[in-house]
């Protein structure tokens, strides 16, 4: 049996029963990384000794059957851009390529008292700009479905990872489509859960308002069990919800029956490739088969999303990159007569990558006296006019049915020298953030051989029931289970 491709939930079972232990799970899990990352490249950090140790640990808690969970023992990565205490955390940027945190990131630590087994962490676009993962400070990740295409973005290598087996599942983190779209693009299943739902305690912040962890996973059901372990409360984190967590995998029931979708018109337009569309059409088909009841609704200002989101997001970047100042974190550039101005001028010149400069000078600008008003203010305002467009949807339907990204994985290099364009591939993922909304990305088909993704969006708070849709699609469908033919 090949270790490295079970599900959590299957892993756990074998687990559980002792028909095999955590060590080996790993070992494969580890193997499977040194026999595929060469050429996939999800990884920047792999700590096989301490992932080794941690499963001996996790065996031990089995053998006894005290303080089990269903992720005890299970392998997974982790996006760079989560700190981990005594594992480099660089958010791929060469200003932090030396980083090495003191504290666990509360998703860290809430997965590590669950048992389960950090393996690595993973490739991303620097500080989390990027659809593509080629903005990494490193190196770029591959597709695992064609090497010769990008893994989306920014959590690309998480995606990868999980895609190509080198992991069981992986955590990401979406600002405006992270998780998602590499989801969709690698053929794996992704949640943005509501802002505030999961703590950020210990995220490398890239746009505080937006930024969201979440799970990507090889099915919904895997996706809910990771979002059990890592949501709720936290008090380090003043902005997490208060809200009790429900039993996400209790409320599984696969009846559809009485379940209303809606269809925005606004995401059906000009620019979707065809066999996008066609796959998404025939899964809310499918959906309707199942019990559901769909019509098509209207979200009017979708049009604002890009440039509200890329507005806001610049202006909050450029705020929250201000600490990588060369005295306190990272990358530090020796003084060389000049003063300490001349040192924040090197390091960041030096650390910080061209897509990072480009929206810490347009997010400065943005903020700067003159300009608050014209660009800042008039973003947030739009970004009401947003989410009360998800608030109207939501007074007539339970989830809305969408593409992640009008295409498939696009080759590298494709857009790298065109950031517009690069933008503009987020044009169906970026409204769930500043919408406060949360979104599941599940695998809904393939066009011309690549994978193509659907997004099930959920009210706020309403994961519960964007993980039922989800698993009663998955139940009675077989895309989730394909994967790429990578290795042995
Ligand atoms: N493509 C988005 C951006 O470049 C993704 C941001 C994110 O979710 N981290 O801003």
């Amino acid at each position: 049996m090949a270790l490295h491709t079970l599900t959590i939930q299957a892993a756990h079972n074998l687990l559980v029963k002792g028909e095999i232990t955590s060590v080996e799970l790993t070992r494969a899990v580890l193997d499977r990384i040194a026999e595929v990352d060469p050429a996939v490249r999800a990884f920047v950090t792999v700590c096989e000794e301490e992932a080794l140790r941690e499963a001996a640990a996790a065996d031990a808690c089995l053998q006894s059957g005290e303080g089990v969970t269903p992720l005890t023992g299970i392998p997974y990565g982790a996006k760079d851009c989560l700190s981990t205490a005594r594992v480099r955390t660089t958010c791929s940027s060469a200003i932090l390529e030396d980083y090495v945190p003191h504290y666990d990131a509360t998703v860290i630590a809430r997965l590590r008292e669950a048992g389960a087994v950090l393996v690595g962490k993973q490739n991303m676009d620097e500080f989390g700009m990027g659809s593509s993962c080629e903005n990494s400070a490193f190196f770029d990740t591959h597709n695992p479905w064609d090497l010769d295409r990008v893994p989306g973005g920014s959590s690309g290598g998480s995606a990868a990872a999980v895609a190509a087996d080198m992991g069981l599942f992986s955590l990401g983190e979406d600002t405006g489509g992270s998780v998602r779209m590499p989801a969709g693009f690698c053929g794996v299943t992704g949640l943005k859960p509501t802002y505030g739902r999961v703590s950020r305690y210990g995220l490398i912040a890239l746009a505080s308002s937006f930024d969201s962890v979440g799970p990507l996973a090889h099915d919904v059901h895997d996706a809910a069990l990771v979002t059990q372990a890592i949501a709720g409360q936290d008090p380090y984190d003043s902005t997490s919800v208060a809200a009790v967590v429900p039993g996400y995998i209790a409320g599984l029931d696969r009846d559809l029956r009485g379940v209303k979708l809606g269809v925005p018109v606004e995401y059906f337009a000009e620019g979707i490739e065809p066999g996008v569309e066609a796959a998404v059409r025939a899964a809310i088909d499918h959906l309707t088969d199942l019990g559901a009841e769909v019509q098509v609704v209207s979200l009017p200002h979708t049009d604002y999303a890009i440039p509200i989101y890329y507005l806001i997001l610049m202006a909050e970047a450029s705020a929250n990159l201000a600490r990588f100042d060369g005295v306190r974190f990272g990358l530090s550039t020796p003084l060389d007569g000049g003063d300490v101005i001349d040192r924040y001028l090197q390091t960041r010149a030096k650390g910080f990558g061209d897509e990072v400069k480009r929206r810490i000078m347009l997010g400065t600008f943005a903020l700067s006296a003159g300009y608050y008003d014209a660009y800042y203010l008039r973003a947030q305002r739009v970004r009401t006019l947003l989410r009360q467009d998800f608030e109207r949807a939501f007074e007539q339907v339970d989830a809305i049915i969408a593409p992640v990204c009008p295409t498939t994985a696009f080759k590298l290099g494709e857009k790298i020298d065109d950031p517009l364009q690069m933008y503009l591939s987020d044009i169906h993922v970026v409204a769930a953030n500043p919408g406060g909304v949360c979104s599941l990305s599940v695998p809904c088909g393939f066009s011309e051989g690549l994978p193509v993704g659907m997004q099930i969006i959920g009210p706020p708070l309403g994961e519960s029931t964007i993980f039922r849709i989800g698993d009663a699609y998955q139940a009675t469908t077989t895309w989730h289970l394909d994967r790429p033919q990578m290795g042995q």
